[in-house]
């Protein structure tokens, strides 16, 4: 696959999608400002296509020239690399977010924002996506990541996913279909864009109480999570041998002492030692060290290796759990 390598090649291939796709492209993107993080170099192009159709449109044409690229959506579960990002990066965002609920079911375009989304679902009088709710994201990444809290994950909820594969065709996945684990699906390896899907959740009998759920959720959340210094959640994954031995991953890494701990502009939270924020200048190698540093520790006094939830998009595009090696 090809990379963007030359000045001439970004800008020849930044016209050709403009011509494919008027007002949906941008060059030259610093990361920094995409970023939940609000780390990261300067991606080449950055496109958001705004239907499926576009989405399919865009697919083809990418694979049709051979060319790199990865799809985003709203980057809370992202670190990027200080080099940039060389290969054509899809955004799916807010211009993709409808929600459409009759009855049980709910379908959604995967730019629908987590929040709103649990929000909907609670006003048409659903139970169900209580748990996700002050998750910030796209709904797509949501189901990607098969995010969601209190030992759920949206997976559960799920009736069928639409996706789009890299030749640009549609294909539509069950539930079974999707692979479900804790915070895994087989969108994570199968190279398709998720592009709406469609979840089936419960009438509530008592929405009074789903509001008041809700609500406790997210001032819980508030009271735990750092909200002001950018950061992206969780940034272990919490391992159930682990959790039973010592605890979960916060209680452990707080329990070493490395609240407020630094390197360059990366610091562990003293909020919550689960997260780590940019306090203005971190780069992306100031993060990994610190989770490098962090898992050794982990690691050498209980015995559990830490697998990071957050992920590292390095400069060619490939997606890994973010860890110094890769
Ligand atoms: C303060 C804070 C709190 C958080 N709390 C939680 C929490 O409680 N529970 C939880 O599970 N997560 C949590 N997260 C992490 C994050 O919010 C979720 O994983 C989120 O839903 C990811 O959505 P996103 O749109 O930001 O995806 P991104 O971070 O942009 O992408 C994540 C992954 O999904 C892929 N992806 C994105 N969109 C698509 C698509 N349309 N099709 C295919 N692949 C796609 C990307 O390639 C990437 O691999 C938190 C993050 C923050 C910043």
């Amino acid at each position: 696959m090809l990379r963007l390598s030359s000045i001439s090649a970004k800008a020849s291939i930044a016209g050709e999608l403009r011509r494919l796709l008027p007002g949906a492209v941008s060059r030259d993107v610093p990361l920094s400002w995409i970023s939940r993080w609000q780390i990261g170099g300067t991606a080449d192009v950055v496109v958001r296509p705004r239907s499926i159709d576009e989405l399919s449109k865009v697919r083809a044409w990418i694979s049709g020239h051979g060319l790199a690229h990865m799809v985003i959506g709203e980057t809370s579960n992202l670190l990027f690399a200080d080099e940039g990002l060389h290969v054509i990066c899809v955004q799916m965002g807010s211009d993709f977010a409808d929600v459409n609920i009759e009855g049980r079911r709910v379908e959604a375009q995967a730019g629908a924002w987590v929040p709103g989304f649990a929000r909907r679902t609670m006003q048409a009088g659903l139970t169900g996506a209580e748990h996700i709710a002050g998750i910030p994201g796209a709904l797509g990444g949501l189901v990607c990541m098969n995010g969601g809290s209190q030992r759920k994950g949206i997976g559960s909820s799920i009736v069928q996913v639409l996706s789009v594969d890299r030749a640009g065709h549609c294909v539509t996945r069950t539930r079974n279909e999707c692979e479900f684990g804790y915070r895994k699906s087989v969108f994570q390896e199968n190279g398709e864009v998720i592009a709406r899907a469609t979840f089936e959740f419960d009438q509530a009998q008592d929405r009074a109480g789903v509001r008041r759920e809700m609500l406790r959720i997210l001032s819980t959340r508030r009271k735990k999570f750092p909200r002001k210094q950018p950061n992206c959640g969780s940034v272990f994954k919490s391992d159930p041998a682990m959790y039973e031995d010592y605890g979960p991953p916060g209680e452990i890494i707080e329990s070493l002492g490395w609240k407020g701990v630094r390197v360059g502009g990366a610091q562990v939270s003293n909020d919550h030692a689960n997260f780590i924020i940019n306090t203005g200048s971190a780069t992306s190698k100031d993060v990994l060290t610190l989770i490098s540093r962090i898992r050794a520790n982990v690691f050498s006094e209980t015995g559990y290796e830490m697998v990071p939830e957050v992920l590292f998009v390095d400069s060619s595009g490939r997606i890994t759990p973010a860890t110094a090696e890769g």
